[in-house]
């Protein structure tokens, strides 16, 4: 039997995702014939690409000339239209060097000069602009690293889902899979497809994907799995609609699952004896039962087939699992144990050496993901050891829990033995929250860890939680301030919103964390198990998104400044080991960034210079290499090609610009730009046009003509 492994768009550009090599390595182990594909790369090689880019181009603008031609447009339609002007001003420009990009991407030079490293991944994000803007509202970009997909006109019950498989006006995927994909999967003439879903936005594309295959070869079975439908039995239970495009879902681990399926599909049984499989029994879902696996018994992962060339990257980083579940397993707002992936179970660390050296061997690589919710530091300290007793010159990072275990001289080991990066989760800085989050840590031994990692050599990446329910404001401003006492020895963070998720002890028990109310979804709601809710101590929903989470992100942008522009725009997660393996730590950004923005003290990428003063005496003028374009009478749009930044002025705005004309100083700018609109409230106008004056410049747009020197 012929299977085919597919890892649907959007993925990750950098590295190949770790599902598809382990079901092929164990499959292939089994003696299956094996082919696997990972489409997130193969769409940005077929669609990311000069000639289909011009092409969409010149979509765009025949769209944008009908909306102009518009007499009363709606307001969905003013919306679009802003989102194609955005996307035109640079689509000549991209069209053109989004083959430069990419090469400069993958080049071990280029890649490491970090403005060419930004120009390269802003080309590659707005060419997603102009592919996104073709088929407006929909969504195809970056976020937080990984490439996203969103189709914000339909929602995620099921019948809304399958629907948007089938819009040829939004769905970026649809046409590219019929043309392209398909027929070169059918060529194969596989009995079985397997789509790996990973993350949520990999939703509509996987359906799209098996709609299409369905259609064409109605005897094939496509089977569905992967984490982002790990959480959803119960919805998916309750969805027989979903089955219409495909045969089967696995909603636990897939290992044996795909062995039995295939043997089934064989003739050796039926659908009924496949473990952890979803499938249609008449008019209902019926899920089989639970298996799982014994990791120590699988093979290492196996990458083989995969276009490794075709990663943005000069080094491709291997995902390697090395344990599944946490051994820790009691963050209260937390899924992992509890809900996808049962028992914690180490792979022995013997394993996980010979799975380093074999994968060293098979691809060339010496950069490994340890790909793990949290390794104890007892096993990275026996890997570091195995590492450096074999004398391998590999480097990994991982994610792990903020231990005690973790001193001084445990992390000159983990060091010597190649760790470069470790993700960690303090979520808070205030003890009572993460004492009812049960993270089992104190805020003063965080700060220590901190420190020895960074001493040692390891970069650390912390992980915030905000809007914990009946976390206070006063407390959220506890971790801010945790960040900018341990600044120096922090290298890049996330912070993300608390998200109520079924499974964790805060669904289980709310009344303990102040949920007065959860708003349950509809029953064909296949949204990953995120609830609204209300409480009745702690900040609001509306106070954590619309007041503290601003706060916040200005408040870390100055603690942090050269490590969030980089972070900000880095593609995957993998790339952060390479800097931070080439340049051993984030010293080497403060330097480059201290050495290249001397003209620019204030470069950092918080909205608000952290020199104020020092801004107020610089005379900006238009950069004459700027790309312009009048996107409507309300917006003015700037294009900065050097940078490869996109920036829009609102008409009023605007009018700060032909105030730079390189004899008045901003503050001077800034003042006329007030006294201009008078009856608004000047403080106001005043602090805009400061804000607005600093953006231009850290951006370019706006160049110096007196570089540092002072006003006299
Ligand atoms: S948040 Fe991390 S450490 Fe806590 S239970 Fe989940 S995986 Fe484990």
């Amino acid at each position: 039997m012929k299977i085919i492994l597919l890892f649907p768009p959007p993925g990750n550009l950098s590295q190949p995702y770790t599902s598809l090599p382990a079901l092929t390595a164990f499959m292939r182990r089994e003696g299956y014939e094996v082919v696997q594909r990972d489409l997130g790369i193969e769409v940005v090689k077929d669609l990311l690409a000069t000639k289909q880019l011009r092409r969409v181009a010149a979509r765009v603008l025949t769209r944008l000339e009908t909306l102009k031609n518009l007499e009363e447009p709606t307001r969905l339609e003013e919306d679009e239209r802003e989102a194609l002007h955005r996307a035109v001003v640079s689509a000549d420009y991209v069209s053109h060097q989004i083959e430069e990009a990419k090469r400069a991407l993958r080049s071990p030079v280029e890649f490491f000069d970090f403005d060419r490293f930004r120009w390269a991944a802003n080309i590659l994000g707005l060419a997603m602009d102009l592919l996104s803007a073709r088929f407006w509202p929909s969504r195809f970009s970056f976020n937080h690293g990984f490439t996203n997909y969103v189709m914000p006109h339909y929602a995620w019950s099921a019948s809304d889902l399958l629907a948007a498989t089938k819009d040829e006006r939004q769905n970026v995927f649809l046409n590219y899979f019929a043309n392209i994909i398909v027929p070169s999967i059918l060529v194969e003439t596989p009995e079985l497809v397997g789509i790996s879903a990973t993350y949520p936005g990999q939703i509509i594309p996987s359906l799209t994907l098996a709609q299409l295959l369905k259609a064409a070869r109605p005897d094939l079975h496509i089977c569905l799995g992967g984490a982002a439908l790990a959480g959803m039995r119960e919805e998916l239970l309750r969805c027989p609609s979903i089955f219409t495009a495909i045969d089967s879902i696995v909603v636990c681990e897939g290992e044996h699952a795909l062995l039995s399926l295939a043997r089934a599909l064989e003739g050796e049984d039926d659908l009924s004896a496949v473990p952890n499989l979803l499938y249609l029994d008449g008019d209902r879902v019926r899920f089989t039962s639970l298996y799982i696996e014994d990791i120590n018994a699988l093979p290492s992962p196996d990458y083989g087939g995969l276009p490794l060339d075709f990663y943005l990257t000069p080094e491709i980083t291997v995902l390697l699992p090395t344990e599944r579940g946490c051994y820790w397993g009691r963050c209260a707002f937390c899924t992992i144990s509890t809900g996808m992936r049962h028992s914690y179970r180490p792979r022995k660390i013997e394993l996980v050496v010979e799975d380093m050296k074999s994968l060293n061997q098979q691809l060339g690589t010496r950069c490994f993901f340890l790909s793990t919710d949290a390794i104890s530091p007892a096993r990275m300290k026996a890997l570091a050891r195995a590492i450096s007793d074999e004398g391998l010159n590999f480097h990994w990072q991982t994610e792990a829990r903020l231990e005690k275990a973790l001193t001084p001289e445990t992390c000159k080991t983990l060091a010597q033995g190649g760790c470069r990066h470790l993700r960690m989760g303090l979520e808070s800085g205030s003890q009572q929250v993460l004492d009812a989050m049960d993270k089992g840590l104190r805020v003063e031994d965080a700060a220590r860890i901190t420190r020895h990692c960074h001493k040692a050599g390891i970069s650390v990446h912390l992980c915030l939680i905000l809007g914990f329910p009946s976390e206070t404001r006063a407390q959220a401003r506890e971790t801010l301030a945790f960040i900018e006492a341990n600044r120096e020895a922090i290298s890049s963070l996330t912070y993300a919103l608390f998200a109520l998720y079924k499974g964790s002890r805060v669904y289980d028990e709310p009344q303990r964390y102040g949920i007065t109310s959860m708003q349950l979804p509809p029953d064909d709601w296949l949204n990953g198990n995120i609830y609204s809710y209300e409480v009745s101590r702690g900040m609001a929903w509306d106070e954590v998104a619309g007041e503290a989470y601003p706060e916040g992100v200005q408040s870390l942008s100055r603690s942090l400044p050269f490590a969030l522009p980089l972070i900000g725009c880095f593609m995957a997660a993998a790339h952060p080991l390479h800097f931070f393996t080439q340049w051993a730590y984030l010293p080497y950004l403060v330097h480059y960034g201290v050495n290249h923005y001397r003209e620019l003290p204030f470069a950092v990428c918080s909205p608000w210079p952290s020199n104020v003063e020092q801004a107020l005496h610089l005379k900006p003028v238009l950069n004459e290499e700027i790309l312009s374009r009048n996107g409507n009478n309300h917006v003015l749009t700037l294009f900065n090609p050097q940078r490869g930044v996109i920036f829009s002025l609102e008409q009023e705005a605007s009018a700060l610009l032909s105030l730079c004309n390189g004899q008045s100083t901003v503050r001077q700018v800034v003042e006329q730009f007030s006294a201009d609109r008078r009856g608004v409230d000047l403080v106001k106008t005043y602090f805009r046009g400061l804000q607005l004056c600093t953006k231009l410049l850290q951006e370019r747009f706006l160049k110096v003509i007196n570089g540092e020197d002072k006003e006299q």
